[in-house]
């Protein structure tokens, strides 16, 4: 099979240039399923060399598919099936999910040099399948006790995908003796194994083999997999289990289902929904709705992220900064929502899936492609990886990539859809085996013009279906006469001819939401689908750290948000914006304009970034808020002391040793106070407090800004403590305050809490940390 390399990764790549390709090019047939489904898809997911993205999805594709799958070495995705039992827990996985993603983006790409990787890769892992069928990395006295059915999951669906796609049905062999060995090894009749025990999360884990199982159902149509499959639902209700049927049925939160763990609760409803597709139950479909619901509803991040410690929590507890944002739960939703989308040609799942992809995804990955984020959060720095060695998400976040070109325009009984507005090309073939290409143009989402583009062999009737962005107040469609259908699509049905055009213009504004919950007293703001965040890197010309941004108003008109080409370190692709907005330190004493930036494209240059900005505090509050921190040694963590957060610490350690330590903020203009209040950060064993064995720790100013520091008094209720400690314990120690309470009212312009750092345990070394300083008039 010949095809056509396309679109390179570089971010060069011209806006709108629409790469003509392969209309002629054997386009792809995937090998048959041998079950046919009960439930027919209302929307039909394209395969991916039909679609080709040329905006910014393209190049993020395009960079996902050559600098990461290709580039991914395939000796780490075997290494722990040679060399049982590999680095650690659930290394088996990769394999799989790189087999699944680079599958799509080859079929995408039809690049050999990946196709070849892939061949190999799939042989390869077979040559690892034990005799008995087993394809896991565990020794054989500790098989089926943690990750190990999960490592059978992933290595199904990877080689499946491969079959499918590639028409190469060598590992089927392979695949019928693994999911043979599962119906031997597990099930509720005598001499099988609880799957549920199996592994982690409730058992969760493990019978997330059941997408997998299902999609080998169909292709073999082997009965007995049917039945593991029921199986795998019956024991989500056995006393031990998870309860996802029962507790979803009583609309119950997904945080009350299982242990709530996200990733692979939602892996468990991916199966359900493949299980509701093969056999039609009714009440599948009714749990994931319930569960869609619930998560839309009550636990979904504004960026689409949708759990923090890998859990879903509470109703509306959003912390910003908790091991937010776990990118395989971004991607399992993704792919939840994409399977509700086929199902029901319901356009609200479309609209979950823009939202996602555009923020939460996007922002994941870093846009050259080459690396990956595990916990995406809402403020603080991408945590970019390279490699594997961050496990779970760094091989979820390709596949997300992968199966944007499947739903970014379908086909359904009335004709053809558009989902995503990207710039590029579909050829479809509609339901009456009609062949239509649409072809887009735009630099959505940096404008909100799209012209779509028909072209046909013949005039032929049928709906051109459109989604009207939620956020989207203002809007025009010529032609005039589309109509709003049940699904939520605008349809416009005509006699299409080629030539015929469709003219799109959705309003970019910008919106900001006032937070709630925890954000109380913050704001976000969006532009169009774009979630915006602060980043430090474009604050360099305000002089002010992150830390002290605020918003002055929450009233568009005073923000003035204004978007601009991006500068060209934030440049990741030709339409790439920033946005100017009228902004404030936290006390409203300075007014600055600075640039926001989408929150895909935020923290790309290492800098700190912020999503929830604080509406600029009452006037009544700490008097440092606005100023400039400084520490005596820059330490190893990058927080702020002038924050009103207590979450972010400094500390000054840096392995040596020091007599003295010193925490400051400086003011443009003198205050007055009558309080200064130091809180400490973290304390450790090796040090964190001060040694007050010589003195407590003292509250220095400055009168003036050339003045020399001097001491105004101490901090009188520190404990008597020494270098080495003993005094207190350690964990109560962390973030206590301690205050000097001043007579009467003094002036200054810096102050600074200065003291001896302890050592703890380590001689070799002391350090000191600090949460807050801070300063009030009364
Ligand atoms: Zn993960």
């Amino acid at each position: 099979m010949t095809r056509v390399k396309r679109l390179s990764a570089n971010f060069g790549t011209l806006v709108g240039a629409l790469v003509g390709v392969n209309a002629l090019a054997g386009l792809i047939t995937p090998v048959p399923e041998k079950v046919p489904c009960a439930v027919a898809d209302r929307q039909d997911f394209e395969i991916p060399d039909r679609v080709q993205l040329a905006g910014w999805l393209g190049a993020r594709i395009m960079a996902n598919a050559t600098n990461r799958l290709e580039k991914l070495d395939t000796g780490r995705l075997l290494e722990g099936y040679r060399h049982r039992p590999g680095r650690q827990a659930w290394d088996g996985e990769h394999v799989g999910k790189w087999l699944h993603a680079a599958t799509l983006a080859w079929v995408y790409t039809g690049d050999p040099v990946l196709r070849a990787k892939l061949d190999t890769t799939a042989a390869e892992l077979c040559k690892c399948q034990l005799p008995d069928g087993y394809l896991g990395t565990y020794l054989d006295k500790d098989r089926w006790t943690e990750w190990d059915v999960w490592a059978h999951k992933y290595n199904l669906i990877g080689l499946v995908t491969y079959m499918r796609y590639t028409g190469n049905l060598q590992p089927l062999a392979t695949c019928l003796r693994m999911a043979n060995l599962l119906c031997k090894t597990f099930g509720d009749g005598p001499n099988l194994r609880d799957i549920i025990t199996a592994g982690w999360h409730v058992g969760m884990a493990p019978t997330s083999v059941l997408e997998s199982m299902v999609l080998l159902y169909r292709l073999t149509g082997d009965p007995n997999y049917l039945g593991f499959c029921n199986y795998v639902v019956r024991s989500w209700e056995q006393p031990n289990g998870p309860h996802i049927i029962s507790r979803l049925l009583d609309r119950r939160g997904v945080n009350e289902v299982g242990n709530g763990k996200a990733y692979e609760m939602l892996d468990c409803l991916n199966g359900a929904l493949e299980l509701y597709r093969t056999t039609g139950d009714s009440k599948l479909l009714d749990v994931c709705l319930n569960a869609w619901q619930d998560v839309v509803g009550h636990r979904l991040y504004i960026t689409g992220a949708a759990s923090y410690c890998e859990l879903f929590h509470d109703d509306f507890d959003f912390p910003n900064n908790n091991n937010v944002g776990e990118t395989c739960v971004t991607v399992t939703w993704l792919q939840f929502n994409a399977q509700l989308l086929r199902l029901t040609g319901e356009a609200r799942f479309a609209e979950q899936l823009e939202h996602v992809v555009l923020n939460q995804l996007l922002g994941a990955q870093q846009p050259d492609g080459a690396a990956w984020g595990y916990y995406v959060q809402m403020e603080g720095k991408k945590p970019y990886s390279g490699d594997l060695y961050g496990h779970c998400c760094l091989s979820s976040g390709p596949r997300g990539i992968a199966l944007l070109p499947t739903f970014a325009i379908t086909t359904d009984p009335d004709g053809a859809v558009i989902n995503l507005y990207e710039a590029g090309t579909a050829e479809l073939t509609l339901r009456d085996g009609t062949p239509v290409t649409l072809k887009v143009d735009t630099i959505y989402p940096a404008e909100g013009h799209i012209r779509i583009t028909v072209e046909s062999p013949s005039t032929r009737e049928f709906s051109i279906k459109l989604r009207m962005p939620a956020w989207c107040k203002e809007n025009s469609i010529r032609p005039a006469d589309a109509r709003r259908g049940d699904d939520g699509y605008f349809a416009l049905r005509r006699n299409w001819k080629s030539g015929d055009t469709v003219e799109l213009n959705l309003k970019l504004e910008p919106r900001v939401v006032v937070g709630d919950h925890l954000n109380q007293g913050r704001a976000a703001v969006l532009y169009g689908p774009l979630v915006l965040a602060a980043d430090e890197s474009l604050l360099a010309d305000t002089q002010r750290p992150l830390n002290s941004l605020a918003l002055p108003k929450t009233d568009l008109a005073a923000l003035a948000i204004t978007p601009e080409p991006a500068p060209a370190d934030h440049k990741t692709w030709p339409g790439a914006q920033v946005f100017q907005i009228n902004a404030t330190t936290q006390r409203g004493s300075v007014q600055l304009t600075t640039r926001l930036v989408p929150f895909a494209d935020a923290g790309i240059t290492g800098e700190r970034y912020k999503v929830w900005l604080p509406l600029s505090a009452q006037p009544s509050g700490n008097l440092l808020i606005d100023g400039i921190e400084s520490r005596s040694r820059q330490g190893n963590l990058n927080g702020s002391i002038n924050d009103d957060s207590l979450q972010s610490v400094v500390t000054t350690y840096d392995g040596q040793r020091a007599t003295e330590d010193w925490f400051a903020v400086t003011l443009a203009r003198p205050v007055s106070v009558r309080r200064v209040i130091f809180t400490h950060g973290k304390n450790f064993h090796d040090g964190g407090w001060f040694d007050a064995s010589a003195g407590k720790p003292r509250v220095q100013i400055q009168r003036t800004a050339d003045s020399a520091w001097g001491t105004i008094g101490e901090l009188n209720d520190y404990p008597a403590t020494t270098a080495t400690n003993g005094q207190f314990d350690r964990l109560t120690w962390s973030n206590r305050s301690f205050t000097l309470s001043l007579t009467r009212p003094v002036t200054f312009v810096a102050v600074r809490v200065i003291g001896m750092p302890a050592s703890g345990d380590n001689p070799q070394q002391a350090f000191s940390s600090c949460a807050e300083l801070q300063a009030f008039s009364e």
